[in-house]
């Protein structure tokens, strides 16, 4: 087995202070990368090489030395401290790496097209017109502590130290770090160490599942107030733990009041011109809810899947968005609480990853309308009050014909899981068997005769424990199958996450209140991202 690699960036601010300094180096780093990348275009002997390899060549072609009194093409600045050169020179590398790797591309595609007689007509890839590669300072050019970091900067005409307050997050245990970047947003100054964790490769997923206590996580994304439904299954159907990540509604509300506040802006501006952005500090507060929602639910998610030992995170594919008819914020709104399961997906999948958790994801496919407890297909959705007639999309709650109930985000949490052991040839057991594992005390343990729960005209409760193939009657025409929602005995659906459902309905929310965002069976501490 190999290993796996995890990468991420630690983010270190610096104080406000030298900024021209700060700008000359940032400048001149650039120019002494952009020297080497028309060295390397110039030079075809030299494309095409790692990083060490192109180095030492280039070093041979351009610095005098005492062994070295003439070269090639001398460097047009004099006193260039090593390292500075040298890490110049390995972004340079990497922009001409990246740029033939294009411009070869774009010859085999011309080739292939032009083999067949067709036009061509793409343009190929140009060199970089600007440059602005964030400076990485090597072990020469910097010092650190817990509290300070010392850079050697370009004053303009000599080098010179200089010492910078830090603040942010140190680098956690078991983590390695690499030689970090000096970033300017505006007045403000930032380090970015890149920081490395070496780990036993997990297993693939067809590996995997041939154990048969495997437990993974799957996981609904939605765009209603339950943002995320997780559900740890086990391969013979065993449900270990559920929780419920909300707080959609609360996101929607303040998102969509953001949108509100920018079309009312924009009737009063009329259309900007072209290129030019509006309402920029708007846009950033839509952006960094959504980023900051992403990252909780994803922490959560990890979370979740780690506390119970889960190796494996499913998702399902996400579909394309399909706007509907409103107002600007509305579908901006809605628009965007798509985007953000995409996003969930990304950062929930980098995170798992540090953990040695994989992704996996499985077809959509009627994911929300098969009951997973006994694959009657469509279920009924409705509200707490309502008669389970039609699918109603969105609805919170599911009962198939056969008188499941339950949470209908949880059951397609369910069925996402049970899709990835189908993949590999593990189908779920029959539903009897997963009822019977769920309640101990449950009828349908009972003989068939003391089932007969619910009269004639609706589906008869035998029907379900005998293991036997289900038939089910028609749906088309038939009488709501439950009329009276008491006369089910809870023991035959999952009592705990019904009740956690109707809790959920009836604790009336309030806005503004972030305490109430999730209902769980385990408290979660709230963790760093
Ligand atoms: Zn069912």
């Amino acid at each position: 087995m190999g290993t796996g690699k995890a990468t991420r960036t630690i983010v270190q601010r610096l104080e406000t202070r030298k900024l021209d300094w700060v700008a000359s180096t940032i400048g001149l780093y650039n120019e002494v990368a952009h020297f080497y990348f028309l060295v390397i275009t110039n030079y075809p002997s030299l494309q095409g090489l790692g990083v060490k390899n192109a180095t030492s060549k280039l070093e041979k072609l351009t610095v005098v030395s005492k062994a070295r009194p003439a070269v090639e093409i001398p460097l047009p600045w004099d006193k260039l401290p090593r390292d500075f050169r040298r890490a110049a020179i390995a972004s340079a590398v990497g922009s001409a790496s990246s740029f033939f790797t294009n411009l070869n591309k774009w010859s085999n595609r011309k080739q292939a097209r032009q083999a067949k007689g067709k036009k061509f007509t793409e343009r190929p890839p140009v060199p970089p017109r600007t440059w602005n590669i964030k400076p990485t300072f090597y072990a020469q050019m910097y010092l650190r502590d817990s509290f300070a970091v010392m850079l050697k900067l370009f004053t303009g005409e000599s080098w010179s130290w200089v010492k910078f307050k830090t603040v942010g997050r140190e680098i956690p245990q078991g983590w390695e770090f690499r030689c970090p970047h000096l970033v300017q947003k505006g007045g403000r100054l930032e380090l970015h160490f890149p920081i490395e964790k070496v780990f036993e490769k997990p297993q693939k997923v067809k590996e995997q599942v041939k154990d048969e206590d495997v437990k993974i996580c799957s996981v609904d994304l939605n765009i209603s107030d339950r943002l995320a439904v997780c559900t740890i299954l086990k391969r013979d159907g065993t449900q270990v733990a559920t929780k419920f990540i909300r707080g959609g509604d609360y996101l929607n509300a303040r998102r969509k009041c953001c949108l509100g506040r920018v079309a009312r802006n924009r009737r009063l501006t009329g259309i900007c011109k072209s290129g030019e952005t509006d309402n920029k500090g708007l846009w950033e507060k839509v952006r960094h809810i959504d980023d900051y929602e992403a990252h909780r639910i994803s922490r959560r998610i990890v979370d979740f899947a780690r506390e119970n030992g889960a190796s494996i995170i499913v998702f399902e594919h996400l579909a394309n968005f399909k706007p509907k008819k409103g107002k600007y914020s509305r579908r901006g709104n809605e628009k965007r609480a798509y985007w953000l399961r995409g996003k969930i997906y990304k950062f929930t999948k980098y995170k798992a990853w540090e953990y040695g958790i994989i992704i996996s994801r499985v077809n959509p496919r009627n994911t929300s309308r098969d009951c997973s407890y006994c694959d009657v297909s469509p279920i009924f959705r409705h509200g707490e009050h309502e008669q389970p007639t039609e699918y109603r999309p969105g609805a919170p709650l599911f009962t198939c014909a056969n008188g499941h109930r339950g949470n209908a985000d949880l059951n397609a949490s369910r069925n996402i899981g049970f899709k990835l052991f189908a993949r590999h040839g593990y189908q779920k057991p029959v539903a009897s068997e997963s009822l019977r594992r769920g309640c101990s005390n449950s009828p349908c343990n009972l003989p068939n005769n003391e089932m007969d729960v619910v009269t004639s005209g609706v589906v008869r409760e035998s029907e379900r424990g005998t293991g036997a193939p289900h038939v089910y009657p028609s749906l088309v025409g038939c009488e709501p199958i439950i009329t009276e929602p008491e006369v089910i005995q809870p023991s035959l659906f999952d009592l705990q996450e019904v009740e956690s459902t109707t809790q959920m309905l009836r604790t009336p929310r309030r806005q503004g209140c972030r305490k109430k965002q999730e209902t769980t069976s385990d408290s979660i501490q709230l963790s760093l991202f």
